[in-house]
This record gives C-alpha cells, structure tokens and sequence, in this order.
C-alpha cells in the first residue's frame, strides 16, 4: 500500500512546543501533575470563559470514565448511549460493570435521536429500570441537538455526559460544546483539533466536583501523612510533557477550528455541483460545528453505482487517507445483545459516508490534489 501523503487528521504543531517542552524540562518537571498542568487548566479554563472547571486526564476515555463515576454510575446500572460514535464513548460504560442502551441518531446533526432517547427511557421504566445517566456525542464537531435532548432528560431526571472529544470549540447557540450536559470531556489526542499527544479533560461545574474527580484520577489518596485509601483510585492524570505541549497548541485554537471551517467550505463548494453528494452541514444558525473533519453521504443511484468504498480506495491509491463513517457501537461484536432504540439511520450512514482529509495544515496543493482526485474518480 502507497504510504499517505495526505491525512485525515494530523497533528499541527503551532512551532512553540518546543519552548514550553524545554521550560518543563530545564525545570525537571517530568511527572503527572503540578504546575505546568495546573496552568493548562487554568488555560483552557479560560477558553471556557471560566464557565467550568477543568481537570486534565492522559486520555479522553479515561475522562469519559471519571465522568461517569461523577454521575454516581455503578455495577448494574443502565446508561443510554449514543450508538453512532467511537467505541471509547461506550467502553468506560463496562468498565464500571454498568450495561449500555444504544440509541439511533437523527438525520439533522446525526447525533443522539431525542424521540428514541424518550422510548428508551420509558421502555426501561417501565421494566422497573430508571437508567443512570445518558452519554450523546458531538459528532465530527457538530454539536447534538442540546434543546431537545435537554428537555428529556431533564423530564426523566437524568443527567447528561457531553462527549466533546470531537468538539471543542463547537457551539449551540452560542454556549460551547463540553457546557451542555451535567459533566463534558474533551480529548486531546493525535488526531483531534488539537493535541497533547495523548490527553483528555473534564468539564465540571462545580469546585467540589473538580476536587472529587481530580482525587479518583490521582489514585483516591485520602489525608494522611502515608498512604491511605478509602475507595478505589485510577493513575489518569495529565503528564506535564502531555500539558506543555498542550500549552503551545491552545495558543492557537482559533485559528485550528477556522482552518478545519475553512476546509468544510472548501469541500462544500467543490460538492456544489455534485448530485450524488450530500455534504453533512448545520442545519441551522443555532449551530456552529468546528468541523473536525468534514463527511459526505454518497447516494450511488446517482453517481452511476460508485460507492464511498470504491472512493475510499481510489483516494488510497493517490495517497490520499479517507474512513468510512463510524461503524455503529450496535452493530459490533463487542456490545453484540445490548439493547438498541432507533431507526438505523445510523447503518445508512455507516454504508453511504465517508470522512475526508480534514487537517488544520492541509496546504493549497493538497486541496488541489483532492479535488483532482475526486474529479477524476467521478468523471466530471
Ligand atoms: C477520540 C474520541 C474519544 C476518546 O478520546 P481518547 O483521547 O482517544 O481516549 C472519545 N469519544 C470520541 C467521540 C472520540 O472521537
């Protein structure tokens, strides 16, 4: 296989990783923890507007994790989760020996479906099951659709875990994705909008809380001068190397999420002629996805049979790295007999989709070679 020339999503460097990488070194700050992670919370805090407090984690997963432990989700307990995303959305679910509930996605944002959320729920209650907390997705940046999903949980009184791995910067009107639901993360791993290597956050509302989650992820020491534990403790605190990286990336998040912006309106006007091609977009002005990568559904009875797998290939042969569309958490082995709610719309877009090249340092010339390819691929 020819190696890719161009990535779906690749690290971007802002140039100052250097700089903050040798202060924690020169200081020999090589540990979890401490100032310099304290800083990059403080940081990115501030990008919140201080609307929340932030704990920094080594990954996103183990953010999703921490959050759930902060809704109080516990063996034998139920959690409604959206099936249309990565299996690290689901993964912690099972970790705590809890069980997931799928539910479909709906056509506008692709994200959780309120409607099936609301069956689900009633379904569950019904048989005696008030389930725990509900996790949906803000997926590929574009956020849920927060009234309607609020409004139910909120009827059910059931708390919300935002996943903003893929959203950071994203908005519904007007408020940021990672506020929206009781508890938020983030992930800030090699292919996210930006990177600290490996590395997550959680978003909580309240001090107490921040406290609470910041004593699970560094090993539930209780006050004592030696070693004293009263509950079970995780390692699943940020690296100061991970948080100085992290510093010189935040730098220039604005500018990261216009470029992504910027590479959607590219893929939208070169789509605009294209029949087959339906580009997934806001529905409306209430959102503003920072376009963490930009997908497209391939309708092959008008394009002649062509399918985004043939796509997919044709792009790989160029050099060029595409990816189906998330293959639904309902559909895999690993969570195979787990309940699910919905209409499959979600298999649809898993058989029609496809994310394109999205990076945030995609050049002029790499766009060009894109759309040559795609030019080609569908003869125009
Ligand atoms: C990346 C991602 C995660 C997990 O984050 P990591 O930092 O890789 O552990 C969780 N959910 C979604 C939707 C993601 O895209």
């Amino acid at each position: 296989m020819k190696p890719f020339e161009i990535f779906l999503s690749e690290p971007h460097q802002s140039g100052d990783e250097q700089d903050y990488l040798q202060r924690a070194l020169l200081a020999n700050s090589i540990t979890t923890g401490g100032e310099i992670v304290t800083q990059f919370e403080f940081e990115l805090a501030r990008f919140f507007n201080h609307e929340v407090r932030v704990n920094a984690t080594n990954s996103g997963t183990s953010a999703i994790h921490l959050g759930l432990l902060l809704l109080g989700v516990q063996k034998g307990d139920e959690v409604l989760c959206q099936s249309f995303t990565f299996s690290a959305s689901v993964n912690p679910v099972l970790y705590l020996g809890a069980t997931p509930v799928f539910i479909g996605s709906e056509s506008e944002t692709w994200n959780m479906c309120p409607l099936a959320l609301e069956n689900a729920i009633q379904e569950r209650m019904a048989k005696g099951k008030k389930p725990k907390a509900i996790i949906v997705v803000d997926l590929y940046g574009m956020p849920f659709q927060v009234d309607a999903i609020s409004a139910v949980a909120i009827k059910y009184e059931i708390p919300i875990l935002e996943d903003s791995a893929e959203a950071l910067g994203s908005r519904y009107k007007g408020r940021l994705c990672g506020t929206l639901g009781s508890v938020g993360i983030l992930s800030f791993n090699g292919n996210k909008i930006i990177t600290t290597s490996s590395g997550g956050a959680v978003l909580v509302a309240t001090e107490k809380q921040k406290n609470k989650v910041q004593f699970w992820a560094s090993q539930s020491k209780d006050e004592a001068p030696h070693y004293q534990h009263s509950e079970v403790g995780y390692n699943y605190g940020m690296s100061t190397i991970a948080a100085a990286i992290g510093l010189a990336q935040l730098q220039l998040l604005d500018q990261r999420i216009e470029a992504r912006r910027a590479n959607h309106f590219f893929y939208a006007q070169l789509f605009e002629t294209f029949q087959c091609i339906r580009i997934q977009t806001e529905p409306r002005d209430d959102f503003y996805s920072n376009f963490w990568l930009t997908t497209i559904l391939i309708d092959s009875e008008l394009s002649e049979g062509k399918t985004a797998n043939d796509l997919r290939h044709f792009m790989q042969k160029q050099g060029i790295e595409t990816r189906p569309l998330w293959k639904p958490m309902h559909l895999q082995p690993v969570f195979n007999g787990y309940a699910y709610f919905g209409n499959k719309f979600e298999e649809e877009l898993f058989q029609k989709g496809l994310c394109l090249p999205s990076s945030s340092n995609m050049s002029h010339q790499q766009k060009s070679k894109i759309r040559n390819a795609i030019q080609e691929f569908f003869r125009v």
